[in-house]
């Protein structure tokens, strides 16, 4: 373990996944800043993991309108943030059998509210896109034609290397061991030295309640939910490339065109202690039945299957901003499912809650209040239930 003398920051970040990359990449701007994360690398985790998909008729109102204020950044990067598109088409198709047509239609008038781009299309026009759909399985759908594919890694990658250009350092195999405050200070300890800054930022995704009780700070109830993913191979004479991702109107599964095979999801969430998650059989073998009902296929292997966390506050939106009841201890953790294509929005809102203590105003003309991100909602129902790291249940 080395020990050296105390490094000093304005600012300590800990976790490397796109929360804490984004944050650093906003933040080294005007402040001194040092990330620091556990992994040998820091897409390990939830952002190695994600489904990479960008659409804006996903997750409640607040992440809807994160997302859409996180578009401009994703299609127009500052120049040189990545050498290629973070955005490339892709669309989504939503599908439903005769049993969730009312449910479609719900969701439909839910969706075009913020996405008016978003229409309704017949099986048929579904099937046209991607046939192996069954004919006798999707009964209506509709269609976001502005869905994207996400580079995730571009954008993480950018995020991190901006923040390096901008002074910021990156410390991996750091992991955060113990948290004092002293002197008004945060003095923080890892196997890659001691640290020692103004403000902290807990960006440790589904570590992020363990990290907060480290520092002595009331954790809220966070949940990491497992969700898991695999590749499935398409007969040879299928040209997938161009297919939108299909998505099932109930939430049971989605996929769509991933280098050649398809990704496939049975769009679990199962709660779960936050450790390296790893895809369990049953839920694999959920979604290949999932699968077979919805399209012509016959799964016969699956290439690839992985699983990752999804962590959620009791409302499901992100947790963004100081700590209500310790100083200088700022959150930006509970993404869910949603972290990835939010990340712009969500880093510039922890940026501007630090340095100008308000939200940027293109977020506040979107209709997004401080006040839906701030921790401090959620800490009433932290007392009747959270996820103790000491402890092996959901506590509720
Ligand atoms: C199957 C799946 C599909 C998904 N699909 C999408 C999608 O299509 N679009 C989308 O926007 N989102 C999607 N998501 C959600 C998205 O992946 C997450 O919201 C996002 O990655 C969360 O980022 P994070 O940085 O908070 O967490 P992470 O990437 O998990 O990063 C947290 C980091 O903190 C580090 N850490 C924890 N404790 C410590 C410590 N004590 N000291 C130092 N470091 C520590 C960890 O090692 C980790 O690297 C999906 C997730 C899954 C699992």
């Amino acid at each position: 373990m080395s020990t050296g003398p105390t490094q000093t920051a304005d600012i300590l970040i800990v976790g490397g996944g796109i929360a804490g990359a984004g944050a650093a990449f906003e933040l080294a701007a005007s402040a001194s800043v040092v990330v620091l994360e556990r992994e040998s690398q820091c897409g390990y985790h939830s952002t190695g993991r994600s489904a990479a998909s960008f659409t804006e008729n996903y997750g409640g109102t607040v992440i809807r309108r994160l997302a859409i204020a996180s578009r401009t950044f994703l299609e127009n990067p500052p120049p040189g943030f990545s050498a290629y598109p973070l955005l490339t088409p892709r669309g989504m198709i939503t599908v439903a059998r005769q049993d969730q047509l009312e449910l479609l239609e719900l969701e439909l008038e839910h969706a075009q509210v913020l996405v008016p781009s978003i229409t309704r299309i017949d099986a048929a026009a579904a099937l046209a896109r991607v046939p192996i759909l069954r004919p006798d399985y999707v009964a209506g759908a509709f269609m976001e034609p502005h869905s994207k594919e996400l580079d995730v890694h571009g954008l993480h990658q950018g995020f991190l290397r901006g923040a390096k250009a901008r002074g910021a350092r990156i410390v991996v195999n750091a992991e955060v061991q113990s948290i004092e405050r002293r002197d008004r200070l945060w003095w923080v300890r890892t196997p890659a030295g001691t640290f020692c800054a103004v403000t902290l930022i807990n960006a440790a995704g589904a570590w992020a309640d363990p990290v907060a009780e480290l520092a002595g700070v009331r954790p809220l109830g966070l949940i990491p939910k497992r969700r898991t993913a695999f590749n499935v191979p398409v007969p040879g004479d299928l040209d997938i490339r161009a297919w939108p991702m299909i998505n099932d109107v109930g939430e049971q599964f989605y996929f769509k065109p991933d280098a050649g095979q398809l990704f496939v999801s049975p769009a679990d969430a199962t709660p779960s202690a936050p450790v390296d998650a790893h895809a369990e059989d049953i839920d694999v073998a959920t979604g290949v039945e999932r699968l077979e009902r919805a399209t012509t296929l016959n799964v016969q292997r699956i290439s690839r299957a992985w699983a990752g966390l999804r962590t959620f506050a009791a409302d499901a939106a992100p947790v963004v901003g100081r700590d209500d009841g310790v100083d200088e201890f700022v959150w930006l953790a509970g993404q869910g499912g949603y972290g990835i294509k939010t990340s712009p929005a969500l880093s510039r809102a922890c940026a501007s809650l630090i340095t100008s203590r308000r939200l940027p105003d293109d977020l506040i003309r979107l209709g997004v209040a401080a006040a839906e991100l701030a921790p401090g909602r959620l800490h009433e129902r932290a007392a009747n239930c959270y996820y103790s790291s000491n402890n092996a249940d959901i506590l509720t």
